[in-house]
């Protein structure tokens, strides 16, 4: 997914990162004294997106230049999504309503055994709104959404991956409430093979501890919501923390008219209901982002038809979109994703899924 969430403030929970970093819920919230030693950059970057406390460094457990790029480049501050974004999955939807928005508004009530889940996965095939969904999760519940890919964990800071994650988690804390994204999940956690490098292992075994840190904190409202597609590699102590796992499935043929519908909103065209109905059921096997394509592709089809005159038409000529338009791009756009693969995932969600 491209598009983000507005990152929103924390409120009373938050707490500043600490030195003390593999205990730091024992040090207490220090207040902030105008005297701290972080960065005039760190501070600011605080401040502008956080709580007037600024994340204080008292004596170099954590790396001031980790913080700011967390808090620049995994810290997703774009525009939000909604719920009503998201076509069907409607199982998901409220399976996230329980476990992770309704806890942070009515804290009281989600204790004992209602405490909610910190771990979750959702697992499907690529391009079925897995990001946006938890997108849309931390912005319904005003939390500051962490949006980790795997690949920037492990290429981007080679070698500082554990130092990464452990930081990742500190900034999580002190900016609650907050959903940590891994997107890719399988890649960085998948089961221990013989041949494992060691930044790898460590990185994982950080993450452990990380992980567990936050939930033995009942405090602390970080939630990590990891996304795959090839749930069957993931790490075994991975798989048991994230203990709610929800299949998030290809559209059916529901969800597929409610995102045609969608995505060609605001696009003359002229297709009557029996069109639509083709189209629905001819697209049986595209994901989201395959009906995305295609719509796209469709929608080019007036545009090439026009030749050298594209530069002189008058954008209220151009013709709307016809059937004919999307059984062209059917042929170019085709399901990205083979049908054994997803029946093998719809095995998996039998045997480990939550829904
Ligand atoms: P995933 O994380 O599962 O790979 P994304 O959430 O990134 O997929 O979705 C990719 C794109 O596909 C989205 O930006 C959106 O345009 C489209 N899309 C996929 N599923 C849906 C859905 N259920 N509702 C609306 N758009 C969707």
């Amino acid at each position: 997914g491209s598009s983000g969430i507005k990152s929103t403030s924390p409120k009373a929970q938050a707490r500043p990162i600490s030195s003390t970093a593999s205990h730091p819920r024992k040090v207490p919230v220090q207040k902030s004294s105008g005297h701290s030693k972080v960065s005039p950059a760190v501070r600011s970057q605080a401040n502008n997106v956080t709580t007037s406390r600024p994340i204080q460094e008292s004596g170099g457990g954590y790396d001031a230049k980790l913080v700011e790029m967390i808090n620049s480049v995994i810290v997703d501050q774009g525009p939000s999504v909604k719920w009503e974004d998201i076509a069907g999955l409607e199982m998901a939807k409220q399976a996230l309503l329980e476990m992770v928005i309704l806890p942070t508004k009515r804290r009281d009530l989600f204790t004992g055994l209602r405490k909610p889940a910190k771990g979750l996965l959702l697992f499907g095939p690529p391009g079925t709104g897995k990001t946006l969904l938890a997108k849309a999760v931390a912005s319904e519940s005003d939390a500051t959404f962490f949006n980790v890919s795997a690949s920037s964990l492990t290429s981007k800071w080679v070698g500082e991956g554990e130092k990464l994650v452990r930081t990742l988690f500190q900034v999580a804390i002190s900016r609650q409430p907050s959903v940590i994204f891994i997107d890719e999940i399988d890649s960085i956690m998948s089961s221990r093979t013989a041949n494992e490098n060691e930044a790898s292992r460590r990185l994982k075994s950080e993450f452990l501890v990380q992980f567990d840190g936050v939930t033995s904190n009942s405090g602390d409202l970080v939630t990590v919501i990891g996304a795959t597609n090839k749930p069957q590699e993931l790490d075994d102590a991975v798989l048991r923390r994230l203990v709610k796992r929800i299949y998030i499935p290809l559209p059916d043929a529901n969800a597929r008219r409610l995102l045609l519908k969608h995505k060609l909103k605001g696009h003359a065209f002229s297709l009557p209901d029996r069109d639509v109905e083709s189209l629905v059921a001819e697209t049986n096997g595209y994901s989201g982002s395959d009906l995305q394509a295609l719509c796209e592709e469709a929608a080019m089809m007036p545009i090439r038809e026009l030749g050298s005159n594209i530069l002189t038409v008058q954008a209220n000529q151009i013709r709307p979109l016809r059937y004919g338009d999307f059984q062209k791009a059917m042929t170019v756009i085709r399901p990205s994703l083979q049908k054994n693969k997803w029946e093998d995932l719809e095995k998996w969600n039998r045997e480990f899924g939550s829904n």
